[in-house]
């Protein structure tokens, strides 16, 4: 069901399913995505700075009528914003553009080489304050989060990754859950390239269902936590109906083919 959640470390119950807004313009398309999203049972988004939505997310979530305490709502810190007083105040401008005075998740969005230490005593500190009730990283290798895991005092709960058939993630996935770092995939649905894979289309198939699908119960059944987007209203509805079917351990094999831990997308190591 849509309200499934995972426990985090600390103890925050954050949805399964969420919904993401990458590329998704400020304005009326992000305000219309978020409230269908809303509408059709969402309740967790997955914004960020960098995204340059952050109004409109903050006026869909007023306009949907859903009480703010109902909704699990996650911002990053982006790059050139980072170091501790920076990144206090990227977050105050978070909220701001937002219209809310907390943050369910907020993220250091990359591991920039030089600030990111730094950035995360911030995110310690704004967690301390009770400004945001869990923090964690995104794009972070095992090297990075060795580096934070020194901090004992605050321990990153997710670990946002580009993640999906293709790039499984697999040996970081295995050093996050000895840490307890829950695993989150961004480009769940391979940022639209997997959509047309034939092995995802015989399982899809077979369950009478969508690739896409397919791919995010391929990562729930998985423990990974999802945020496919859309701006399509029924894409939107038709994401969320991954709680009414299950892969089998045949299938979930035939999908683990397809793995190349191989990127669509930037690599974290080379970054910053
Ligand atoms: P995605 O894997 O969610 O794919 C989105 C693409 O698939 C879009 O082009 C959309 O039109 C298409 N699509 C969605 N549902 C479909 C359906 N049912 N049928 C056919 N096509 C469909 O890619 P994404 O948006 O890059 O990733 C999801 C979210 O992850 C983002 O919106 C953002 O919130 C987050 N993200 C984070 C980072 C990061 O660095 N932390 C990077 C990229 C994305």
């Amino acid at each position: 069901h849509l309200t499934e959640t995972t426990t985090l470390a600390n103890g925050l119950e954050m949805p399964r399913l969420g919904f993401g807004v990458f590329k998704v313009s400020e304005g009326n398309e992000v305000v219309n995505a978020v409230k269908s999203a809303i509408e059709v049972g969402y309740r967790s988004i997955d914004t960020a700075s960098f995204y340059q939505n952050e109004e409109g997310v903050g006026q869909a979530i007023k306009e949907s009528g859903v009480a703010r305490e109902d909704l699990f709502l996650t911002s990053k810190v982006w790059n050139d914003e980072q170091g501790f007083n920076e990144t206090i105040a990227a977050f105050d401008r978070s909220l701001n553009k937002l219209g809310t005075d907390y943050l369910d998740l907020y993220l250091v969005h990359w591991p920039m080489k030089a600030t990111y230490s730094e950035t995360w005593q911030a995110l310690g500190k704004l967690y301390d304050d009770g400004r945001v009730k869990a923090i964690g990283v995104s794009n972070f290798e095992i090297p990075h989060l060795k580096e934070l895991l020194k901090d004992h005092t605050h321990k990153p709960v997710i670990n946002q990754v580009e993640l999906h058939p293709q790039l499984a993630q697999k040996p970081l996935r295995e050093f996050c859950k000895e840490q307890g770092i829950q695993i989150e995939s961004w480009g769940p649905l391979g940022q639209g390239r997997l959509l047309e894979n034939d092995i995802l289309k015989q399982v899809a198939a077979k369950h009478n269902k969508s690739t896409a699908q397919i791919m995010l119960r391929w990562a729930i059944q998985n423990d990974i936590v999802v945020i496919p987007k859309s701006t399509t209203p029924e894409r939107i509805k038709s994401n969320t109906e991954v709680f009414d079917f299950t892969l089998s351990d045949d299938d979930l094999k035939n999908i683990d083919t397809l793995n190349k831990e191989e990127r669509f997308g930037g690599n974290p190591s080379e970054v910053g």
